[in-house]
């Protein structure tokens, strides 16, 4: 679940961001949109933690945000949020299962072989594991990075722009795959995008299988008298 009131954020010299209040019941797929600057990548760093709210109060899977300290803050996100960023973030001299199994070093366990193939064949790249992230597709490699974020089955998943430079056919393969994701584990689905062909794909997915309907906040009325002048 997500719980956000009056959530403000400041880079410092910067651009003053403010978001509309928002509540996403547990299993809830939201959908953030907005032009290009209006604060959507910002969002999602406020609700891994990555950064604190300048003001304003942010709950998240039941933990308020920006009270605990940085090594807490770490340890709770990795236990909680699963984040497919724009940037997939592949290291390039591992394979892609040498990439999951850093997910695992991250969060001091020991690396879980069996999980990180359920995860991998979840996703249908299983037969990827011994590949180096240069020998992916863009659609593979995408799979990879949210076989990652989904390894330890977080409460809450983040896509930052998972459609971009994909053509239609792809675009609607990652709209699918990332709320299955969500919905096998029960997680909260975010999806950040400035892609217009997102919003139907996702709304005809959820009614098809009878789920709950989207939440949508879009960001482009915010953005101008969220600036400092
Ligand atoms: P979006 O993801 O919707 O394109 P962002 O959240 O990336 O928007 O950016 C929101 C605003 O914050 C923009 O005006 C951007 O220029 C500014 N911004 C983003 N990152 C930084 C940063 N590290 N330092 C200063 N300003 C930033
Ligand atoms: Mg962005």
């Amino acid at each position: 679940m997500i719980d956000a009131k009056d959530v403000q954020f400041a880079y410092g010299g910067g651009a003053r961001l403010q978001f509309p209040d928002v509540y996403l019941p547990q299993g809830g797929v939201f959908l953030l949109s907005g032009p290009s600057g209006s604060g959507k990548s910002t969002w999602l760093a406020l609700l891994a933690g990555l950064v604190a709210p300048s003001a304003g109060s942010l709950e998240v899977s039941g933990q308020l945000l920006g009270v605990m300290g940085s090594l807490k803050t770490d340890a709770w996100r990795a236990q909680t949020i699963g984040f497919l960023p724009q940037k997939l973030y592949l290291s390039a001299a591992l394979t892609v299962q040498e990439n999951l199994a850093l997910a695992f070093w991250a969060v001091g366990r020991a690396q879980d072989g069996a999980r990180i193939a359920a995860a991998l064949d979840g996703l249908g790249v299983g037969d990827l594991a011994q590949r180096l992230p240069a020998q992916l597709s863009g659609g593979q490699a995408q799979r990879v990075a949210l076989a990652r974020a989904v390894l330890m089955q977080p409460r809450v998943l983040l896509a930052d722009e998972p459609t971009a430079s994909l053509d239609d056919a792809a675009a609607k393969d990652a709209v699918n795959v990332l709320w299955a994701s969500a919905h096998r584990l029960g997680a909260s689905l975010v999806l950040a995008t400035h892609d217009s062909r997102v919003a139907p794909l996702l709304e005809r997915a959820l009614a098809s299988k009878g789920l709950a309907p989207l939440q949508r906040l879009d960001l482009s009325a915010t953005q101008s008298k969220g600036r400092t002048p």
